[in-house]
C-alpha cells in the first residue's frame, strides 16, 4: 500500500529488532506523521532472534516467535521489502538503493542493521558446512545438518556458542565445544561459576575443551573436521562459529558518516547526519556497543521521544544476562572483576550446585554471578541499577529478597538458636545441633575443640559456619571466635591437610572445583591458596591435573627470577655442575648479545646471568636451549640444584663417583614441583666438600656405600640433617631419595621447606615410611616417577616455541570488541 505523499518519508535499513521496535515506537506517539519503507536484508517478516535458540533446541516453531505479522505492516501502511539489501546511501540525494535495483528517497534514514559475526581466519573457514549463528538460515542450516545426525564442533563458549551447542546436542548431534579461554562465558561469568556450567554441560555429553585454539578446519568440499593448535583432530561434519560479533557499519561507513566501533550517534540516536538516525547493535553511543536486546528498546524509546515528542535521551545502559538453556540457571549483571576496593559476598551449596556472588563496592551493589538459583538476579540488577545502599542489609544480602526484607534483618543467630535440638548439622558426621551444645557445655569451647570431641565440622567443613554460630549462640559472650586450627588461609575454614585429603578423597581435579566443594568464601580464592591448591592437584593427580599458570608466582610464571631492579636473571640446569665448552660459548653469547651486566657462579654451583629484560626473555631461553640447555628452575618451589665434589675421578680422598651420582640424581629429579625450592648434595667422602649436610637430601659416600641427609637447610634458620639411614648402592641411594621426595611432596604444606617440616612431623616418622616400610618406600619412588614422567618437560622450549604468545596474538585479533557480551 502507498502511504499519502504529504508524509513525511521514513526509510529503515533493518528489518531487526531494533528497527521494527522503533517503527513500533514511533506510531505509538505520532502514527500518521511517516510514511514508512522497511528494507530487510532476509527473506522474512520481523522475529525475536534471541528465540533462535529455543527454535533449534525443538522449544519453538518459527511462528511462535515472529513479532510482527504481514498484517502489522499492512496495517499499519508499512511497506516491506524484504530479501533484498540495501546496497548503497546517497545522502546528498536522500536516496537509498536496494540490491534488486529500487532506489527511494527519504526525509528520514534509519539505519539499524546490527551485527556481522566474527568469523575467525582460519584455513578452511569458507567451507561448506562451517556456519555462524546468526539469523533464521543459520537455524535451518543446523537442523538440515543435524538430520543427517554426525559430530559438530561450536567454536565460542560465550552464551550464543553454548545456546548452538545445547539445541545441536538435543538435535542429536554429537557436540564439541571449544573456547580460546579458560572459563566458559569468561565475560559473564566468574572462574567458579564457569567451572559449575562447564560440569553441568559436561554431564549431558557435551565435550568441552577449553584453552584450545582452532588451527584449521580441513574438509574435502565440504567439511570434515577441526584441528587445534595443540594438534588434536576433532572430526565434524558441521562447524558453528560462534566468537562474537562486530557491528555492521560497512553501509553507512561508505555513505560518509561518522564511524568508530559501530556508527556513531548522540542520545538522541542521530549519527553525524542529522537527517540519519541509527539505532541497535550497528551503533556506539558514548563509547560503547552492544550485543543485548535490553539497551536497544532503551535506544528506541529515547529515538521515538526525540522525533516526534518529548526528547528524553539515551544514557547508556546497564546489562544483565541469562543462558537460555533449559535447566541450567545462570544470570550475570554488572561488573564482578573485582581489584581494589570490590567487597565480594560468596555462598556455595556444594550439593546442589548453587554458587551465588556478588559484588560491592562502597556498600553499592556493582555486580552479581549467580549460578543454579537465579531467583535472586532481578532483585540484585534493581539493587545495582538505583546504585542503593545495601549497608543495613549486607549481612543477609546473599540469602535473597525474601530473607533480606523480611526475617533476615532480625539477628542472623536467632536462627541457629530457633533450630531444634535434633536438627543436623554436620552431615558427614551425623552430628546434632544437640549434641554440639552438649559438646560445647563439657567444655569443648573452640571450633578445634568441637571438631575434636564430636566431630562435627571435621570432615566437608561445610557446617563450619553453622559450628560457630552455635559456638557463639551457646557462650555468648565467652565465644571470641578464636581457632587454633591455622586453615590453608582467610578464603577458607580448611586446613592444609583438610585440603590435601580431600582432593584425593573427592577426586577432585581443577581449582574451581576444590573452591565448590570445600565452600571457599572468596570467588576466587587469594595469592596464599591459588598456588598451594594448583601445587597440591598437580601432586595428587599429575598426569590429569591441567596446570593453572594463573595460580603461579611470577618467578614460576616468567621462568626466572624477578631481580630488584625489574630485570630477570637466567639459569641454565649444568647437571651435577658439570658444563663443557659448548655451554660456556651459549652462556657467553647470551650475556654479549642482551648485554647482561653480570653472570655469577651461584651456591649450587650454576651460571646465573643477571640483568636481562623481560621482553627478551624468549630470545634467551631460544638461544639456550638451541645449546641443549634446558631452564634451571631456580625460579620455582621445584628441584634446584644438586651439587657434588668432585669424588674419586679426581679426588685423593674420594671413595666413589659421587659427581656420577650427582649428575644420575638431578637426571631423575629434575623439574619437579615441591612445596618450596629443594636441593640436593652428593659429597664423595665425609669430608663433605658439598655441604650435603645443610641440603634438602644429601648423600655422602662412605667406604661401604651412601649414608643419606635429610631435612638440612642453609637459610636463616641454619639447620644440619638428620641421618636417615645408611644404603650399600647407588641404586638404592636413588630410590631413597625419590621415596623421600615423594614423602614430602606429598605431606608437607605449600611453602614449608623439609627444615621445618621434619621438625614438625619427627625424624622417626620419616624413617618409619622410608627405612622401616619397604612396600610403602616402593610405592612412594613409583609414584615420584610416575609424576616425574609429566613434569619432565622443559618451560623454556615450549615458551621459546612460543606457545603463550601465540595465544595471546590471537586474542588481540578479535577479542578487543567488547560486543562479545552476546556470543
Ligand atoms: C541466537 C541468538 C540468541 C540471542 N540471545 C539473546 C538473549 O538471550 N538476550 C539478549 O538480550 N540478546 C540476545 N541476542 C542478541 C539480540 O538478538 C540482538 O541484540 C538484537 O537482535 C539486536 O537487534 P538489531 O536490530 O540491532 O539487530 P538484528 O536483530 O540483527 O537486526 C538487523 C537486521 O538488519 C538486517 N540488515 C543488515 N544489513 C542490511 C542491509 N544492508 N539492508 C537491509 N537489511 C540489512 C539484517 O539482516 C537483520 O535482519 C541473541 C542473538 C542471537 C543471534
Ligand atoms: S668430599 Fe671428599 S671426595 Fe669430595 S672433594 Fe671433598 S675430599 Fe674429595
Amino acid at each position: 500500500m502507498l502511504a499519502p505523499t504529504s508524509r513525511e518519508r521514513l526509510v529503515v535499513i533493518g528489518n531487526g529488532m531494533a528497527g521494527c521496535r522503533a517503527v513500533e515506537e514511533i506510531l505509538a506517539r505520532d502514527p500518521d506523521r511517516y510514511s514508512v519503507t522497511i528494507f530487510g536484508a532476509e527473506p522474512y517478516v520481523n522475529y525475536n532472534r534471541i528465540m533462535l535458540s529455543p527454535v533449534l533446541a525443538g522449544e519453538k516453531s518459527f511462528d511462535d516467535i515472529v513479532i510482527n505479522t504481514t498484517e502489522w505492516y499492512a496495517d499499519n501502511g508499512i511497506e516491506l521489502v524484504s530479501g533484498d539489501p540495501v546496497v548503497g546511501i546517497d545522502r546528498e540525494e536522500k536516496t537509498i538503493t536496494s540490491q534488486g535495483g529500487r532506489v527511494v528517497g527519504y526525509d528520514r534514514l534509519l539505519i539499524a542493521t546490527g551485527s556481522d559475526p566474527f568469523i575467525i581466519p582460519v584455513p578452511g573457514k569458507d567451507l561448506p558446512g562451517v556456519i555462524s549463528f546468526r539469523d533464521m538460515k543459520d537455524v535451518d542450516t543446523m537442523l538440515a545438518a543435524a538430520n543427517q545426525g554426525g559430530d559438530a564442533v561450536v567454536i565460542g563458549g560465550g552464551l550464543l556458542g553454548l545456546e548452538a551447542a545445547h539445541g545441536l546436542s538435543l538435535r542429536g548431534m554429537k557436540v564439541t565445544v571449544i573456547h580460546l579461554m579458560p572459563t566458559l562465558m569468561e565475560r559473564q561469568l566468574d572462574e567458579a561459576a564457569g567451572w559449575l556450567l562447564k560440569t553441568e554441560l559436561e554431564s549431558r555429553g557435551q565435550t568441552i575443551l577449553t584453552g584450545a585454539d582452532t588451527a584449521e578446519i580441513y574438509g574435502d568440499g565440504k567439511v570434515e573436521g577441526l584441528r587445534l593448535k595443540d594438534g588434536r583432530d576433532i572430526p565434524a561434519s558441521l562447524v558453528v562459529m560462534a566468537v562474537g560479533i562486530r557491528p555492521s557499519t560497512a553501509l553507512a561507513r561508505t555513505a560518509g558518516l561518522a564511524v568508530g566501533r559501530g556508527i556513531h550517534v548522540d542520545d538522541h540516536m542521530v549519527t553525524s547526519d542529522p537527517a540519519v538516525l541509527a539505532v541497535g547493535e550497528c551503533v556506539e553511543h558514548d563509547g560503547q556497543v552492544y550485543g543485548l536486546v535490553a539497551p536497544l528498546w532503551e535506544m528506541c524509546r529515547a529515538l521515538a521521544d526525540g522525533l516526534v515528542a518529548e526528547p528524553s535521551g539515551y544514557h547508556g545502559s546497564v546489562t544483565s544476562t541469562k543462558l537460555k538453556v533449559s535447566g541450567i540457571d545462570v544470570f550475570s549483571a554488572g561488573d564482578f572483576s573485582g581489584g581494589e576496593g570490590a567487597e565480594d559476598i560468596v555462598l556455595r551449596d556444594a550439593s546442589r550446585g548453587v554458587y551465588k556472588r556478588v559484588v560491592l563496592r562502597d556498600d553499592k551493589v556493582v555486580g552479581a554471578v549467580l549460578y543454579g538459583d537465579t531467583a535472586d538476579g532481578g532483585w540484585y540488577f534493581d539493587l545495582l541499577k538505583k546504585n542503593e545502599d545495601v549497608s543495613e542489609i549486607r549481612d543477609v544480602l546473599i540469602f535473597g529478597q525474601a530473607f533480606a526484607q523480611g526475617g533476615g534483618r532480625a539477628d542472623p543467630k536467632a536462627a541457629v538458636a530457633a533450630l531444634s535440638d535434633d536438627a543436623e548439622v554436620c552431615g558427614c558426621n551425623g552430628v546434632s545441633k544437640g549434641q554440639v551444645v552438649a559438646t560445647i557445655e563439657n567444655g569443648a569451647c573452640t571450633l578445634d575443640a568441637v571438631r575434636a570431641t564430636c566431630k562435627a565440622s571435621a570432615s566437608c567443613g561445610s557446617c563450619t559456619g553453622l559450628v560457630e554460630q552455635i559456638l557463639a549462640v551457646t557462650l555468648g559472650d565467652d565465644y571470641a571466635g578464636e581457632r587454633a586450627v591455622k586453615t590453608i588461609c582467610k578464603c577458607s575454614s580448611f586446613t592444609h591437610d583438610d585440603v590435601r585429603r580431600e582432593i584425593v578423597a573427592q577426586g577432585m581435579k581443577s581449582i574451581p572445583e576444590v573452591m565448590q566443594k570445600l565452600h571457599w568464601t572468596t570467588p576466587d580464592g587469594c595469592s596464599s591458596c591459588r598456588p598451594a591448591l594448583n601445587y597440591y592437584l598437580l601432586c595428587a593427580w599429575p598426569g590429569d591435573y591441567v596446570d593453572d599458570q594463573q595460580s603461579r608466582f611470577v618467578n614460576e610464571r616468567l621462568h626466572a627470577n624477578i631481580q630488584k631492579d625489574g630485570t630477570y636473571s637466567v639459569v641454565p640446569r649444568m647437571w651435577g655442575g658439570l658444563t663443557n665448552p659448548k655451554e660456556l660459548r651459549a652462556i657467553a653469547d647470551v650475556v654479549e648479545k642482551y648485554n647482561a651486566p653480570m653472570v655469577k657462579v651461584t651456591g649450587g654451583q650454576r651460571l646465573d646471568i643477571f640483568g636481562i629484560k623481560k621482553d627478551d626473555l624468549p630470545a634467551v631461553w631460544a638461544d639456550l636451549n638451541a645449546a641443549g640447555m634446558v631452564s634451571g628452575h631456580a625460579y620455582g618451589k621445584a628441584l634446584r640444584t644438586v651439587k657434588t665434589c668432585v669424588g674419586s675421578e679426581w679426588c685423593r680422598f674420594g671413595t666413589q663417583d659421587s659427581t656420577g651420582l650427582g649428575v644420575q640424581t638431578e637426571r631423575m629429579t629434575w623439574g619437579s614441583w615441591m612445596p618450596h625450592k629443594f636441593k640436593i648434595a652428593v659429597s664423595g667422602c665425609p669430608r663433605n666438600c658439598a655441604e650435603a649436610t645443610i641440603k634438602d637430601f644429601g648423600v655422602i659416600c662412605v667406604d661401604s656405600g651412601y649414608e643419606l641427609h635429610v631435612g638440612g637447610n642453609g637459610g636463616i634458620k641454619l639447620r644440619g640433617t638428620d641421618l636417615l639411614c645408611k644404603v650399600a648402592t647407588e641404586q638404592q641411594a636413588l630410590d631413597y631419595c625419590a621415596a623421600f621426595i615423594q614423602l614430602y611432596r606429598e605431606e608437607a604444606w605449600y611453602l614449608e621447606r623439609t627444615a621445618p617440616w621434619i621438625e614438625r612431623v619427627g625424624v622417626d616418622y620419616v624413617r618409619s615410611r622410608i627405612v622401616d616400610d619397604e612396600v610403602g618406600r616402593e610405592a612412594l619412588t613409583s609414584r615420584f616417577l610416575y609424576s616425574q614422567s609429566f613434569s619432565q618437560d622443559d618451560p623454556w622450549a615450549e615458551r621459546a616455541a612460543g606457545k603463550d604468545r601465540e595465544q595471546h596474538a590471537h586474542l588481540g585479533e578479535f577479542r578487543p570488541i567488547e560486543l562479545l557480551a552476546a556470543e
